[in-house]
Parts: C-alpha cells; structure tokens; sequence
C-alpha cells in the first residue's frame, strides 16, 4: 500500500467484479460510454512483475472484457492501453471506439477531431449498461 497512489487508496466498492487479486471498474467518462479499467490490486509497476498465475488471470480477465464489449456495443475498435506513466500502478484500460467519435482515429488522450453526436452517445451509453451486466455475469460465471 503506497500511501501516495491514488489506485491503492481504491476499494472494491465500484467494481463491476473483482477478486483477491484485481478488480474491473467502469470510468464514468461521458465522451467514451463503455470505457472499462482493470486494476491490479497490488502496487506493482510492469505485466513482468507478475508471476505466472497471475499473468494468465489478468490476461483471462482482458479478454472477457473486450469480447463482452466486442459483442455488445459492437465498437469500430477496441482500445487497450496500459501506461502507468503518471501513476506506476499496474491497470488497464479498455475502450470503446468508434469511427464518429470524438477523438478517432487519435486515442482518447490525443488531439479531439470533432464533437460528440448527442444521440449516438445516448444510446451507446445505453448499450455501455448492457456491456457492464454482461460482464458482470461472465466474469463471475468464469469462477477467477
Ligand atoms: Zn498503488
């Protein structure tokens, strides 16, 4: 526990699932609907940090998360990003993209290229809703 990361200081209370080992929030960002982060609970910095078992769990829950959001809000791409450059926590992120939004083809932190369509975000943050109860139940019917 690093007294100073903000991702330490985190609990498990908005997690969309979580175990003893990561937990899986959603980032309510209003520009990005789906945008969902897996956090690994321990304050390590590189995936190599990581032993075996764990490798295999964090990748296990990665790609539970991008093929619910494959198959449920069917974005133009998947955007999987880890960093760790302000806050050397191991997590990932991963985001919804589509051809009209905000910032495509530049990732989310880029340059915005256009506005947002209203509407379309609507209803992408309504199929965001469905993606999290989806992935709520896959990752607990995974038994990680
Ligand atoms: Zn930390």
């Amino acid at each position: 526990m690093h007294t100073n990361c903000e991702l330490c200081q985190m609990t498990d209370e908005k997690a969309i699932w979580s175990n003893e080992k990561l937990r899986v929030i959603a980032v309510n960002d209003a520009a990005f609907p789906g945008y969902i982060r897996v956090i690994w609970k321990a304050h390590v910095a590189e995936m190599t940090d990581l032993d075996e078992n764990e490798r295999s769990l964090l990748s296990k829950v990665l790609f539970i998360v991008e093929s619910t959001m494959r198959s449920t809000m069917k974005p133009d791409k998947i955007n999987l990003a880890q960093f760790g450059n302000m806050v050397p926590h191991l997590h990932w992120h991963i985001i919804a993209r589509y051809r009209d939004d905000s910032h495509f083809p530049e990732s989310i932190w880029g340059i915005k290229q256009r506005d947002n369509n209203p509407e379309t975000l609507l209803e992408r943050a309504q199929l965001a809703e469905v993606m999290q109860a989806h992935l709520c139940q896959e990752l607990q019917q995974a038994k990680l």
